[in-house]
């Protein structure tokens, strides 16, 4: 039987919270029901600590989301962790998050340490009293002491945690040294057998995905990330390129995912029109130029294949006729641009308005003067 990894999404959280990425809470729940779409085995929904609308918008994904795990963020508070379990609790399957902070992760004092360390498994018990699924996270760990992280790993997984992540939140870690640091963690955490390793990638150095992938070779079972890589800074691993490396690569990778490959661009396109922020038109997997089509026709070579291209000559022909009715007549580039514009809209927003219609046609416009990306976001 092979190996099978865990894709934990943050895109809601992580992502989310970084400047520029600001979504509505509709917008989230809609996000979320697209991402339990994509597959994923756990959805972190927020950081209900923030405010109450994030509590509510947690509250409602954790109610109404079904399939993947339901995970939100909690500070190492006892009234946070409670907090947090109130937003969750009407999930299928909730999961508590919690983390040390930076600066206890960076303790060098012993006594500082101890002090840290009992208070991470204090949160860890509470919140397992609570649910079934905890996971932990020591802010920081791959700029911090290893043998204290492990010695942090040790002490939660005996109060009962389920998951331990070891963040890279600087996005400062290279491939073989993190892979060294999830190997030390198999030597040297004594229980690491009864929880699941998982690493945190952040981008700064644009290694995020190579690290994620390093980790896994080296074992672990779950890998942070983000729909289209978004997040603080340079961003968090991008989720489609780390589960598309995983399936083009399973030679190398021999483990399994849950993601549904074929909901990697709708979701990508959603999040764009969603944020206002598009991919540059080179990004892999999901940029424009990785599925657009070429002069001929489809672009042969796409990894991802926008399957609902394929075959729906006459969505494109009622498009078509649409555009026509209203006087708006495409030259076929146009109306392609137009079309994959259209369909991203149809996936999210039922009916398609003579507004939108005028919009999806200058779009497929500007898209075939290489200005507009065919859902309308400016790229220079
Ligand atoms: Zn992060």
């Amino acid at each position: 039987m092979s190996e099978y990894v865990k894709i934990f999404d943050t895109t809601l959280r992580d992502g989310e919270e970084a400047p520029g990425f600001a979504l509505t809470s509709p917008q989230k729940l809609e996000m979320a029901h697209q991402l339990a779409r994509l597959g994923l085995d756990v959805l972190e929904a927020g950081f209900p600590a923030a405010s109450e609308e994030e509590f509510a918008t947690v509250q409602r994904i954790a109610r109404e989301v079904r399939s993947p795990i339901i995970a939100a963020l909690a500070p190492p508070v006892e009234a946070e962790i409670d907090r947090v379990w109130d937003a969750i609790k009407q999930a299928e399957r909730p999961r508590i998050h919690t983390f040390l902070t930076a600066a206890d992760v960076h303790q060098q004092g012993a006594l500082g340490r101890e002090r840290a360390k009992a208070r991470a498994a204090a949160m860890v018990a509470r919140a397992r009293n609570l649910t079934n699924e905890v996971e932990f996270s020591p802010i920081d760990a791959t700029r911090s002491d290893w043998a204290y992280v492990s010695e942090l790993f040790g002490a939660v997984i005996d109060a009962g945690a389920t998951t331990v992540n070891i963040p890279d939140t600087c996005g400062f870690a290279q491939p073989d040294e993190l892979a060294a640091m999830v190997t030390y963690m198999f030597e040297n955490v004594s229980n690491i057998a009864r929880a699941t390793l998982s690493v945190h990638c952040h981008n700064d150095l644009g290694l995020a995905v190579a690290n994620s992938l390093a980790a896994i070779k080296a074992g672990v079972r779950q890998v942070h990330c983000c729909m289209n890589g978004i997040g603080e800074r340079a961003g968090n691993a991008a989720l489609e390129e780390i589960v598309m490396a995983l399936s083009v690569r399973r030679d190398q990778h021999a483990v399994d995912h849950g993601i549904n490959l074929d909901q990697l661009l709708p979701t990508s396109i959603m999040l764009q029109q969603f944020t206002g922020v598009t991919v540059q038109p080179n990004k892999a997997i999901v940029g424009l130029n990785a599925y657009a089509r070429d002069k001929n026709g489809l672009h042969g070579e796409a990894m991802v294949e926008d399957a609902r291209t394929y075959g729906l000559h006459s969505g494109r022909d009622t498009l078509r006729q649409r555009l026509a009715d209203l006087g708006l007549l495409l030259t076929q580039d146009e109306l392609n641009y137009a079309f994959a514009g259209y369909m991203s809209l149809t996936d999210y927003q039922g009916e398609v308005t003579d507004e939108d219609l005028v919009q999806i046609a200058q779009n497929g416009r500007r898209a075939a003067d290489g200005v507009f990306d065919a859902i309308g976001h400016v790229y220079r």
